[in-house]
């Protein structure tokens, strides 16, 4: 296993928002009587990319944790992934791919997987530094349920985004202002291997 990438104290906080989105989520759930049980289809097809090198250096500290031949098997599978997802965005569409990490139907780096896989299922909104609300209105399961009503118990994200804003900002610091923006998908934050910045001169 690898030297921790991410500070104790930042990791802490990290695990502390997911926990709370974890919470958060379930009562949603609970209110509108959704779960994902029996659902016919395997929303980690869709097609994400992510922010921050923070998740990104939480992902790895999950992956440094595993066993070499399970974490192999995943750079493996994220290799086919990136090719596959450059042919199909090559066409002018969007990919729907199985993450990389799907295990036995399942995910594999399910205490360290991201904030979007967390919040997909639930209606949500989020209000934008401009004062605009935006809401998302949930899976199509959820959508089952909820129909065109927009009157319905959702999750705020606004909080959420804030809180890995400032955990970025406190951990990147000055850096954060030279690094280029992350812009990526699971499977290329795997096949990159973990954030370094030995390369950043301040
Ligand atoms: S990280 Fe886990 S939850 Fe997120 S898309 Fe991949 S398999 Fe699904
Ligand atoms: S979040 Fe929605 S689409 Fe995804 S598995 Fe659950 S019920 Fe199915």
């Amino acid at each position: 296993m690898s030297a921790p990438l991410l500070p104790e104290h930042i990791s802490r906080r990290i695990a502390a928002i997911y926990e709370e989105i974890e919470t958060q989520y379930d009562q949603v759930a609970k209110e509108l009587g959704f779960s994902c049980t029996g659902c016919p289809d395997n929303c980690c097809d869709s097609y994400f990319l992510h922010h921050t090198y923070t998740e990104w250096a939480y992902l790895w500290q999950g992956l440094d944790a595993l066993p070499a031949e399970k974490r192999q098997g995943f750079e493996l599978r994220s290799r086919q992934y990136v090719r596959q997802s450059q042919e199909v965005l090559a066409r002018g569409e969007r990919p729907q791919i199985m993450c990389p990490l799907i295990d036995n139907g399942r995910c594999g780096l399910y205490k360290h997987r991201l904030l979007i896989c967390r919040l997909h299922g639930v209606p949500s909104s989020m209000t934008r530094p401009d004062g605009q609300q935006l809401l998302f209105p949930g899976c199509f399961r959820c959508q089952e349920i909820t129909g065109d009503n927009e009157d319905v118990p959702r999750m705020d994200r606004t909080k959420l985004f804030q809180d890995f804003v400032q955990i970025e900002m406190e951990w990147l610091g000055v850096k954060r202002k030279v690094l280029p923006k992350v812009k990526m998908t699971i499977a290329e934050m795997i096949i990159k291997g973990p954030p370094e910045f030995s390369h950043c001169r301040v």
